[in-house]
């Protein structure tokens, strides 16, 4: 029987998301992010914003939220190329991956919360991880993740669960499971103050929160909410 949960939370939408369903799930639960020279400060302090925000609006779930981490990881701006720690603009590489991809960066990341977890005594990794609308990130697709699970609770002698709510959804049912989730209250909170721009823009706002509205993580993120809005208003099939 699980009961704590340790959650990879950036504070985006798919983070939030998942969160949410481990405060529902589990009775003691941390969240975790990685410092590693972003590019977008505002990326970490969204997160801050969100945490703060799941507490003042949703009692039942503040009281089991424990202790938030950040862990320096400087050194993956060292060993990585990629538009998300470099000021150069954004474009396909020919292997057919965006250049916001920095190569191994989920491995570290669970290998990291993996011993945190471990200190902390916390049983399931969770992690927003989606194979669905992915761009193709190799270290999110589903049998890495069960690779990892394998690896992490051989090499530390202590059975892990990496759990990965979001693995087979779109981003419409992301939203969805937000509402099913929190409501109409966590939908607002995840408009609001969650971050997904990979341009950092908190400027302007739309429908689906801020953003620039042209980066790839910004269409991506109003397709899903056109899509989920879309959905509600249709009426429920007899
Ligand atoms: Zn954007």
């Amino acid at each position: 029987m699980h009961t704590t949960a340790l959650v990879l939370f950036s504070g985006g939408q798919d983070s939030t998301t998942c969160l949410a369903q481990a405060l529902l799930k589990y009775e003691r639960v941390e969240t975790v992010a990685f410092d590693y020279g972003q590019r977008h400060r505002v990326e970490l302090q969204a997160r801050l914003h969100v945490l703060c925000e799941i507490r003042a609006q949703f009692p039942q779930w503040a009281c089991r939220l424990g202790e938030d981490h950040l862990l320096d990881l400087a050194v993956l701006g060292q060993v990585s190329e990629s538009s998300l720690t470099r000021d150069m603009a954004f474009k396909m590489e020919s292997s057919g991956l965006p250049n916001t991809f920095v190569p191994g960066r989920n491995l570290l990341f669970l290998t990291l919360a993996a011993a945190l977890a471990y200190r902390r005594g916390l049983q399931v990794l969770v992690t927003g991880v989606c194979e669905t609308d992915f761009s193709g990130y190799p270290d999110c697709r589903d049998d890495t993740m069960k690779a990892m699970q394998l690896a992490l609770s051989l090499g530390m002698d202590r059975r892990f669960l990496i759990e990965t709510p979001l693995m087979w959804l779109d981003k419409a049912a992301t939203w969805a499971l937000a509402e099913a989730l929190g409501g109409r209250p966590l939908v607002d909170l995840i408009i609001e103050h969650t971050h997904t721009c990979y341009l950092g823009d908190r400027a302007r706002r739309h429908a689906w929160g801020h953003g620039c509205g042209q980066c790839p993580a910004c269409e991506l993120r109003a397709r899903g909410y056109a899509a989920y809005a879309e959905s509600r208003v249709k009426p429920a099939s007899p």
